[in-house]
This record gives structure tokens, C-alpha cells and sequence, in this order.
């Protein structure tokens, strides 16, 4: 997707901090924290919207948890914790239409979310 801000970073066009990256998927930070830390796992092959995913997609899917888990390790805040968000469309508050999850820790976060 020519238009597609993750897929820009995936291609290298616009810069982000890569913190992980494979075949599948990759990891990078997320540009406006929500939280101490605050990174983004994104599957290199554009998928705009959870609701989008296909049979074909659960290797790759599967490997956006994945990545996530060994990402918290890496950084210490696995036995802490840290939550997995995937925002779906307007009311879900996704704002950039290739999915990601976001993994958020370094601080208590409030449940339920606003
Ligand atoms: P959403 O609202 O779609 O669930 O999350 C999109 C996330 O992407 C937001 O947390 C936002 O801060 C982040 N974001 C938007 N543009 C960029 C960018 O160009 N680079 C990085 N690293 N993050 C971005
Ligand atoms: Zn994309």
C-alpha cells in the first residue's frame, strides 16, 4: 500500500525505532508514548484492519503476540506487565489502517479503558 505509513517504515521510507524484526513481522516505537514504554508490532505484509484478517494470516498474527511476549522479556517489564491493545476501526480508536498491536508498560494502566 503505496499510501500506507507502516508500510513505509516496513520499506524504510520514513524512520522509526526498530527494536525487532523478522521474515514476519517487526517491532518498532511508538512516535507519541502512551506509556514508559510503548512500542508497536506491525506484520510486514499490510492488513488494514483486524476485521481484515484471513485463515491464511494466523502464522503471522500469531507472531505479533510472539514478538510482543519476547519484546517484554527484552526489556524487563514481562514479570510487571504490560498490556496488548488491537484497536478495530473508528469506535475501536484505530488511527493508522495497517494493524499493529501496542504493547504498553512501565506504569499501572487503568482498566476499563476511556
Ligand atoms: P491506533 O490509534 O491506530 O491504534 O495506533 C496508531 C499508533 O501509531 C499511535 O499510537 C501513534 O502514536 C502511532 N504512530 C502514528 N504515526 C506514527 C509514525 O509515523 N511513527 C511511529 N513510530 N508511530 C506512529
Ligand atoms: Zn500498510
Amino acid at each position: 500500500m503505496s499510501d500506507c505509513i507502516f508500510c513505509k517504515i516496513v520499506d524504510g521510507t520514513i524512520p522509526a525505532t526498530k527494536l525487532y524484526e523478522d521474515e514476519f513481522v517487526l517491532a518498532f516505537k511508538d512516535l507519541y508514548p502512551a506509556a514508559p514504554h510503548h512500542f508497536l508490532v506491525i506484520p510486514k505484509k499490510h492488513i488494514s484492519t483486524v476485521s481484515d484478517l484471513s485463515d491464511d494470516d494466523a502464522l503471522v498474527f500469531g507472531k505479533l503476540a510472539l514478538s510482543a511476549a519476547k519484546l517484554a522479556k527484552e526489556h524487563g517489564f514481562a514479570q510487571a506487565g504490560y498490556r496488548l491493545v488491537m484497536n478495530c476501526n473508528s469506535d475501536g480508536g484505530q488511527t493508522v489502517y495497517h494493524i499493529h498491536m501496542h504493547v504498553l508498560a512501565g506504569r499501572q494502566l487503568s482498566w476499563p479503558p476511556g
